[in-house]
């Protein structure tokens, strides 16, 4: 079963994308390296026991060192230094206490401190995770790790409390715990590869959402979310009644940026701008880019005499901070067109509609400067 499942990952490996590809090749290696493992403990009999117990081991440590690796690649961080070290360590005493110097009991501990080590760093791992995501899939898989973390503790304390004779072997059926390795070994290969695979999918949907909803250069809400936003806040001021209003941005002569500087440093400006914009409004605002070089924020909960002077703030936080593009300063204005929602207005639309007659007024009377639409 883990065999299978490692080469099922294997063929689905191409449907994945380029950024999930590392993680999902090591996460792959690891189901494989510990089922090759397991496979070997069937062939003991026909191996020297030295050899046998350290190439099984050895395949098992690698395979929990590749599932680390495979975490830190998906959330994108560099693995530590240290993460050869168990593996290596591991693989050196159980070759030490099985050929040099027999040793069961001394071998279970070593092999099992590497495993807790190595599960151990993909839980802490996999808790930090929350900081990028909240998937379900990813707190099954901290489960499923924490879950044989405990069992390999528990594991070592009971063979450790039962005291190993030097011919006592984990392959045998003399303990009921030889019998409960293999399957709750089997559920990281398995039931993990899945919640892994989940999350990889729980990724890919995050990054559709997001880049649906996203304006990719400036990073704020783009036409899709600020119309959506829009419909919903209008309706939940109209139902509340409470002050809502929205205000239309458009940077002034942007053209002329674009013809002066080219069009690399028009981009910046309009990330330049963006930015400015956002550090006017407050938290419950929404600053969005709808259009070339045209920005839109809804203002919640205002009353009629406090939207002017928050479209000043946006008028002035532009104007005020110059951007530097290589050498040169350049100055930004922008026109500002705002609306306050009345009875009279049918929806956002209506409400857009009039924040946009306002702008064209701004623009007409010279520009850098707020009007309010009648
Ligand atoms: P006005 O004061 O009347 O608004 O003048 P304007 O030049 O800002 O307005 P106009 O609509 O004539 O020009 C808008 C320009 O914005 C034209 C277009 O090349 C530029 N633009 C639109 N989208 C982008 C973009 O994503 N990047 C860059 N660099 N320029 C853009
Ligand atoms: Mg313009
Ligand atoms: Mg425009």
């Amino acid at each position: 079963m883990m065999l299978a499942n490692g080469t099922v990952l294997g063929f689905m490996h191409g449907d994945l994308p380029v950024s999930l590809r590392p993680a999902s090749r090591s996460w792959q290696s690891g189901t494989l390296l510990v089922a090759c493992g397991c496979a070997m403990y069937a062939v003991q009999p026909l191996l020297p026991l030295p050899v046998m117990v350290t190439v099984s081991n050895g395949l098992i440590l690698l395979g929990l060192t590749a599932y680390c690796r495979a975490l830190y690649a998906f959330y994108e961080r560099s693995p530590r230094a240290w993460l050869p070290l168990p593996a290596i360590l591991g693989v050196l005493g159980v070759f030490w206490f099985s050929a040099v110097q027999p040793n069961t009991e001394i071998r279970i501990v070593l092999i099992s401190a590497a495993w807790l080590v190595l599960m151990g760093n993909s839980v802490l791992i996999l808790k930090r995770g929350a900081r990028r995501d909240d998937a379900l899939s990813r707190r099954m898989l901290l489960a499923i790790f924490a879950g044989v973390f405990l069992f390999t503790a528990l594991r070592l304390l009971h063979y450790v409390r039962l005291g190993m004779a030097a011919d006592f072997s984990i392959a045998t059926d003399a303990s009921w715990m030889n019998l409960a390795t293999p399957m709750l070994g089997a559920a990281l290969p398995v039931i993990g590869t899945t919640a892994f695979v989940l999350m990889c999918s729980e990724r890919i949907r995050r990054q559709w959402e997001r880049a649906a909803s996203t304006d990719y250069l400036t990073d704020l809400p783009n036409r899709r979310t600020l119309t959506q936003a829009g419909v919903e806040r209008f309706k939940a001021a109209r139902a509340r009644e409470e002050g809502f209003a929205i205000a239309v941005i458009d940077i002034d002569r942007f053209k002329t940026i674009n013809d002066q500087y080219g069009h690399e440093t028009g981009d910046i400006a309009l990330k330049h701008v963006g930015a400015r914009l956002k550090s006017a409004i407050r938290d419950v605002d929404l600053v969005a880019r709808t259009g070339g070089e045209e920005f839109v924020v809804l203002f919640d909960r205002v009353g009629p005499e406090e939207v002017e002077a928050a479209a000043e703030r946006l008028r002035s936080a532009v104007r005020l901070h110059s951007f530097t593009a290589g050498t040169v300063k350049i100055s930004i204005t922008v026109s500002v067109g705002v609306a306050i929602c009345r009875g009279e207005d049918a929806d956002f639309n209506a409400l857009l509609r009039r924040a946009d007659e306002a702008l064209y007024a701004a623009k007409s009377a010279g520009r850098n400067q707020v009007k309010l639409a009648a």
